[in-house]
């Protein structure tokens, strides 16, 4: 049975439809990313799923449930990650966790989750005392206190430092590894790339790509970058004939092609049988953060 099913979901805030038709699933067990845009329905979907807002059309299931009325069943087997829980400040991070897995008939040990997002030393701390980055990682904690089955992380890094980003993304393979499904709405590319074994990428309330971060690579048929310098000793037009469109800025050659191999092998040919080089000859495939800029139809820095 898979962990999510959302089937044709629409939801309207007045005459704004915020999700329009999205449908996916999520297997038990993987980690799941929804990228997209700012308004783009990420939130309206996720709090769907978490059964604080109700569908205006299409159906939702999560872990069996009807997310509107799974009531308490429904939440002793979910975590909920918000960007920004509200902490009594007085209380010590080991007092909350306890309290917080204390709700739960199945609960992780609190020292033990406090091992698993970093805390362990700060378990006598007050919450006041915690820097930004320790707050986050005692909402993962909090969100965890269950041991539910699915998690849901709303942007979990957004403000982390780069060090406390990758803590946090280890953490989130360690979750992973335990078995825990999770459903991640984030910014950031890279975070999807790392960490999530499919995407779903909305727009304007669509749901405008779905696949592994390779295949939306793949699916949004962009060009490989050639990239080179053009030796002192040769011109543009000496060039050999490429399938690929060839820029040059300066001395920097740039070929754009679906043909990467073929046409490295036509550059290759050439400078080799003149005896030159190609200096800084690299090959770039595309990234899914070129992919998801063309799907969103966000302004590149590059126009590939
Ligand atoms: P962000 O990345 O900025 O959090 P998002 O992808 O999560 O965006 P949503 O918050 O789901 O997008 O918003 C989708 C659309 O619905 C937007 O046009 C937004 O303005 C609108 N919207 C969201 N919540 C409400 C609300 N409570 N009342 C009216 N319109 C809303």
């Amino acid at each position: 049975m898979a962990a999510i099913v959302v089937e044709e979901l629409t939801r309207d805030y007045g005459p704004i439809r915020a999700v329009d038709h999205v449908s996916f699933t999520v297997e038990p067990g993987e980690v799941f990313a929804l990228l997209g845009p700012n308004g783009a329905g990420k939130t309206t979907t996720v709090e769907i799923l978490e059964g604080y807002r109700s569908p205006d059309g299409g159906r939702v299931s999560v872990l069996g449930f009807d997310p509107a009325t799974g009531g308490r069943a429904y939440r002793e087997r979910i975590g909920i990650v918000l960007q920004s829980a509200g902490f009594e400040e007085e209380f010590t991070v080991g007092e909350l966790i306890r309290m917080q897995a204390a709700l739960y008939p199945r609960r992780h040990d609190p020292d033990e989750l406090a091992e698993l997002v970093g805390l362990a030393d700060r378990s006598r701390t007050r919450v006041k005392a915690l820097s930004g980055g320790q707050r986050r990682r005692l909402d993962l904690a909090l969100g965890l206190a269950g041991a539910p089955d699915l998690l849901f992380l709303d942007e979990p890094t957004t403000g982390f430092d780069p060090a406390a980003r990758h803590h946090a993304w280890d953490l989130i393979e360690r979750l992973r590894r335990l078995g825990t499904t999770i459903l991640l709405t984030t910014h950031y590319i890279e975070e999807a790339q790392r960490l999530a074994d499919r995407v779903a990428v909305l727009r304007d309330g669509h749901l405008v790509a779905l696949g592994r971060p390779s295949e939306l690579e793949a699916l949004c048929g962009l060009p490989t970058r050639i990239t080179f310098s053009l030796p002192p000793t040769a011109a543009a037009a000496d060039l050999p004939g490429v399938s690929g469109s060839v820029t040059l800025d300066d001395r920097t050659v740039v070929i754009r092609t679906h043909q990467a191999l073929a046409d490295t092998h036509a550059l290759t040919g050439w400078a080799r049988a003149r005896g030159i080089d190609l200096p800084g000859l690299t090959l770039t495939p595309p990234t899914l953060e070129d992919a998801y800029l063309s799907l969103t139809g966000e302004p590149a820095d590059d126009d590939s």
